[in-house]
């Protein structure tokens, strides 16, 4: 009758469901920028309401995205980036784990124990998707074998590693062919992510072949950004993606536009225009989509498959959904657009979440509408260099690359992270890039283990041993 364990607990937590609770439960899907954001606001707000907060995410920290490229080049330490998610838990509960699907109708979430696999279903009264968005590689099968991705920590951690390897590779080859390979790496979409990746990948390599490789020929090393536009980063203005495109060509990086990667094996990458690059370095950040719990979801999407909210981010007909982040789409009236997937937005659509969950609360009919006008943006490109608009300004060099540290080291929510950070910038200013090569890291698995009531104590144990 059922065809999956989920469904099974699903089907039986709605026909035992409590009706009559006066605690009612908020669920909060997804532990990035909105999702966080939401949680420490309505832990705020709700701190004399009688409700239960619980926060559901894959990964057990926020990851501050937007200095993601600078643990792949290993400028910043992996964890100075990442916050775990109960640090944010005051009032509410966290759980580890996958959601598996979200039941509109009976109000119910299931989820998955990252643990041992098993499924558990979740109910709510007011439900936060901020899922975000995922890796697109549009079907293609081999794109998605060879190459890296720029998400998550662990990408980071890959990208980084993988860079020595090929370093460490290269200097031990006087064959100029295999030298090139080994040290062309080639980033696919010329977005903020894809940019500023490459800029850091750069200035990586080049310092660290300077202070540490001296059998490798910098004239091997290769840099190439694909952009299947006529320009790149289509999300600032021409004049400023002009200036920018001018420094990374000057520092070194070979941009190609108008040009899509459409295919990769273990040492090229295939062109749209018929020419294949040999590579042993692909990362791609070439498009994204959404999870299939978002796009499974039976509600309004637009051709991405993100879910269509109404001005006060709630879903259409669902009164006691709010959908915010990447995952939304969200119209910006007054421009007759639609507000861009950024993290700057993602932590305004959080607040407007909380405090409309509250008007929802109090049974109010009347919610905030959502209106927010960036107030800029920015992007590392090189060694102490910068791009970006503020307030209609274009700005570059210095100051912007300065503005950047600033304003993003202000966001981490963590004081002892953001001195770590600074410490890492300190010690990369005056410091060789660290090459050291961390190896493949040892997992014992743990969910196999089968609980038996009759397992003596520890105590007893060791006792019967000695
Ligand atoms: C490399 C990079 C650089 C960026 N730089 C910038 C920048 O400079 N400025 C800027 O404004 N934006 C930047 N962004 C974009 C920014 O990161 C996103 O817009 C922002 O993170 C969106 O927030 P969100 O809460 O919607 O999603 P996310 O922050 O992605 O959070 C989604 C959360 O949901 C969890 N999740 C997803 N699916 C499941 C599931 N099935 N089960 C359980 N948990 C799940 C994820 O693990 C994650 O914790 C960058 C993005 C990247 C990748």
């Amino acid at each position: 009758m059922f065809d999956s364990e989920s469904k099974y607990y699903a089907h039986y937590i709605g026909l035992h469901k409590s009706i009559s609770s006066s605690t009612k439960k908020i669920l909060i899907l997804g532990g990035g920028f909105g999702g966080i954001t939401a949680l420490k606001e309505i832990e705020k707000n709700f701190q004399k309401e009688s409700v239960e907060i619980t926060i559901v995410s894959d990964k057990n920290s926020f990851l501050f995205t937007p200095m993601l490229p600078q643990v792949a080049s290993g400028l910043l330490h992996a964890s100075n980036i990442t916050i775990p998610i109960r640090y944010f838990c005051k009032k509410a509960k966290y759980l580890h784990a996958s959601i598996d699907s979200v039941d509109l109708d009976n109000q119910l979430v299931t989820i998955e124990r990252s643990f041992d696999h098993k499924v558990r279903t979740l109910e709510y009264d007011y439900l936060i998707l901020a899922l975000g968005a995922q890796t697109n590689f549009f079907h293609n099968e081999d794109l998605k074998k060879h190459s890296f991705t720029i998400k998550s920590i662990e990408d980071a951690i890959a990208i980084k590693n993988h860079i020595i390897v090929m370093l460490e590779h290269a200097a031990q080859t006087g064959n100029y062919e295999l030298q090139r390979t080994l040290l062309t790496f080639v980033v696919v979409g010329a977005g903020f992510a894809g940019v500023e990746t490459i800029s850091e990948i750069n200035q990586f390599v080049k310092k660290s072949v300077s202070k540490s490789y001296p059998s490798i020929n910098p004239k091997n090393i290769n840099m190439i950004l694909i952009s299947s536009k006529d320009r790149i980063l289509p999300e600032i203005n021409e004049k400023l993606s002009e200036k920018a495109t001018i420094f990374l060509e000057k520092s070194g990086v070979t941009i190609m536009k108008n040009t899509k990667a459409d295919g990769a094996d273990e040492e090229n990458v295939m062109l749209s225009n018929g020419g294949k690059l040999s590579c042993a370095t692909l990362i791609w950040t070439g498009g994204t989509k959404m999870d299939k719990v978002i796009s499974d979801l039976n509600c309004e999407h637009d051709a991405n498959k993100r879910i269509i909210v109404d001005q006060s981010l709630r879903m259409k007909n669902k009164k006691n959904v709010f959908v915010l982040g990447d995952c939304a789409l969200i119209k910006d009236e007054s421009a007759d657009t639609f507000y861009p997937s950024t993290a700057q937005h993602a932590i305004r659509e959080g607040k407007l979440v909380a405090e409309n969950l509250m008007l929802v609360f109090n049974n109010r009919k009347n919610l905030k509408k959502f209106t927010f006008h960036s107030l800029g943006i920015m992007a590392i490109i090189g060694n102490k260099v910068g791009i970006a608009t503020i307030g209609g300004r274009n700005i570059s060099g210095f100051s912007a690359w300065l503005l950047w540290r600033m304003y993003y080291l202000s966001k981490i929510p963590s004081f002892g992270k953001k001195l770590k950070i600074s410490v890492d910038w300190f010690t990369d200013s005056i410091l060789a890039p660290d090459v050291t090569h961390i190896g493949l890291i040892k997992k014992k698995e743990v969910n196999s283990i089968h609980v038996n009531e009759n397992i003596p104590s520890i105590k007893e144990q060791l006792l019967s041993n000695s």
